[in-house]
């Protein structure tokens, strides 16, 4: 580049500007919906869309946290002081969008963005486009603090589950709150069917608490009551112990919503550990809304940790650790879905009338996270996020033989500076844009990554403004 005088006095004057953009920005943060762009010339060709991820910006467990919508590409994301974030993509056009600070998460607020013992990550938003165009998101939620009110349901937690909503269709300029569903949700999950009915999963408070949904028939303007599906209630046979749950939540075929779930069992004081056992499946009707068992049996709903035990539990982890995994339906309405089984990640499908259980990845790679795509019944696709020799990727793996071999194919983006966490896929996914995921910095203490949407060609680019 040839630097002329003028652009010397530019360059002066931007340098300012961003400044003094710097110094109002840490003054106001917390309330200001103004965000600084990327910085970048014209005529960059960007890998990443943002660079302001905070923390842990993007996980499976919030979810969906993108949505392809009639040629547009919307993704959500944490970012700083764990406010949500949301940007973008035309497809045609190419053109990006935001990010645009979509509300304020009571969480992350205190005393400084840049502690990273601070972070809370519990309040990432979940995305959703309704049947009008309107995009709407839920975030903040760890429990609810204890201004919200008693939880009947559980116990208080933290934060305060937020649901927002842009004030236009298909624009994610400007956002507006919506008081309409409990605010003592954590790991928000939307579920919207084909048919446009939506509905709205979450664990209600704390570990210690029952998991629900509310149902929206009118485009998330109104909700019904919490439903209570898995209870928590006191551990049999533990003393100051009690059953709670991790669960995910997906549109199966045939109007069914299909979950699967593993068991914590919460202790107190120091018996209290983070450790999850077994896998469960279960699946809900939603013409009747009505739950039942992969033999079609029904469920007393809320299930207690005696009836998933009997009637819903897929794996019997003896003890051991593990950890909550992703579930897809495929068309004739088989269940695939994996979880990570101490090292390893088993992939269970049911086929005829059993499971089968498979790993995926070798010993040789350190997971991080995944999703199961289903192109049809015959291909089986599992996007992960793993490292392997120092190496971070995204890579696709596909199944033969109904997941008995894996084979990676050729990463779609890797990194020696940082791990990648990802998002659940995004839903109706453009092949272009599968998938959000954040690049970790290896630097210690780091809080601040980049963010991609990554398809099968790799990073959707970003160029000038
Ligand atoms: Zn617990």
């Amino acid at each position: 580049m040839i630097y002329t005088k003028s652009s010397f006095y530019v360059g002066v004057i931007a340098v300012v500007l961003l400044m003094s953009n710097f110094i109002n920005s840490s003054k106001n943060e917390a309330n200001d919906t103004r965000i600084n762009p990327l910085i970048h010339s014209q005529a960059d060709s960007l890998d990443y869309f943002a660079d302001n991820g905070f923390g842990k910006p993007v996980q499976s467990i919030q979810h969906p946290m993108g949505e392809y919508f009639k040629g547009v590409t919307y993704v959500a994301y944490q970012g700083p002081h764990e406010d949500p974030y949301v940007c973008s993509y035309n497809h045609q056009t190419k053109e990006w969008k935001g990010p645009f600070k979509a509300g304020i998460s009571a969480l992350g607020k205190t005393p400084l963005s840049t502690d990273p013992d601070e972070i809370d990550n519990h309040g990432r938003p979940a995305l959703l486009v309704d049947g009008e165009g309107y995009i709407h998101l839920i975030f903040g939620g760890h429990g609810g603090h204890r201004g919200l009110g008693a939880n009947t349901l559980g116990t208080m937690g933290r934060g305060e589950q937020m649901h927002v909503v842009s004030k236009s269709p298909y624009d994610i300029s400007e956002w507006e709150q919506l008081r309409n569903v409990s605010p003592l949700g954590t790991y928000s999950q939307w579920v919207k069917m084909s048919n446009g009915t939506i509905y709205l999963f979450y664990r209600h408070g704390s570990h210690r608490s029952n998991w629900v949904y509310q149902k929206s028939t009118d485009n998330a303007r109104t909700f019904a009551a919490p439903v209570s599906i898995l209870k928590y209630k006191k551990a049999e046979g533990h003393a100051f112990t009690s059953d709670s749950w991790y669960a995910w939540f997906q549109e199966g075929a045939n109007n069914s919503i299909v979950s699967t779930f593993n068991y914590h069992l919460c202790g107190t004081g120091e018996n209290h550990t983070s450790l999850r056992l077994n896998s469960y499946y279960m699946k809900m009707n939603t013409e009747t809304d009505t739950w039942e068992s992969i033999m079609g049996k029904k469920l007393d709903m809320p299930l207690t940790k005696e009836s998933a035990d009997e009637l819903v539990q897929i794996y019997d982890s003896k003890g051991k650790s593990v950890r909550l995994g992703t579930i897809r339906s495929d068309s004739k309405g088989n269940p695939h879905l994996y979880f990570r089984n101490n090292a390893n990640i088993s992939y269970a499908n049911w086929e005829s009338d059993k499971w089968n259980f498979n790993e995926v990845l070798g010993q040789k790679f350190k997971f991080e996270e995944a999703d199961i795509l289903i192109a049809n019944t015959n291909e089986i696709r599992f996007l992960t996020s793993s490292i392997m020799n120092n190496t971070a990727e995204i890579a696709w793996w596909q199944a033969d033989e109904n997941g008995k071999n894996w084979t990676k194919e050729t990463p779609l983006v890797t990194s020696k500076n940082g791990k990648y966490v990802m998002s659940s896929l995004i839903r109706n996914a453009h092949p272009d844009a599968r998938v959000i995921v954040a690049e970790i910095p290896n630097t210690p203490m780091a809080v601040d990554s980049k963010m991609y949407l990554i398809g099968d060609h790799g990073p959707v680019k970003r160029f000038g403004f």
